[in-house]
């Protein structure tokens, strides 16, 4: 048994941007002998269900109409990461090339649905606190 944490959206929970899920059969399956702890660092952070999509420009994180939302994003990864220790994760699972939740590829900051190398904010500052993090293409 193992604890973890998981993007939200994994498990289906309409949390994302365009207000609908991404479910992965893989992460669902991890219900089964598990316990699974889901957050959406993006809700969590205060931002609306539907919102108008961010990607990270650097340090910051900015809204596609140019809102400046990095607040927003590290309330976001501050609540995951207490959540984390709260619940003494063993790892998380969090979605691929989100700009919270992605880990090693993340979109580009361009809007193009170009990728680049780093981590969302979320999976950033677990990483650094220690805490294992895979993206569902992973496990
Ligand atoms: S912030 Fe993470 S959990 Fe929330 S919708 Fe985006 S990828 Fe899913």
């Amino acid at each position: 048994m193992a604890r973890i944490l998981v993007s939200a959206c994994l498990l289906g929970v309409e949390c994302r941007y365009k207000g609908d899920a991404c479910p992965c059969r893989k992460v669902i399956d991890l219900i089964d002998g598990n316990e699974l702890i889901p957050v959406c660092p993006e809700q969590a952070g205060g931002l609306p269900t539907p919102r108008t999509p961010s990607e990270r420009v650097g340090d910051k994180v900015i809204m596609r109409d140019g809102t400046d939302v990095t607040i927003e994003y590290k309330k976001g990864a501050e609540t995951a990461l207490y959540l984390a220790g709260k619940f003494n994760i063993d790892y998380a699972v969090l979605k691929a090339n989100s700009p919270s939740c992605g880990k090693g590829m993340i979109y580009d900051g361009t809007f193009t649905g170009s990728k680049c190398e780093g981590n969302g904010v979320t999976a950033e500052l677990l990483i650094r606190n220690g805490y294992k993090v895979y993206t569902e293409d992973e496990i």
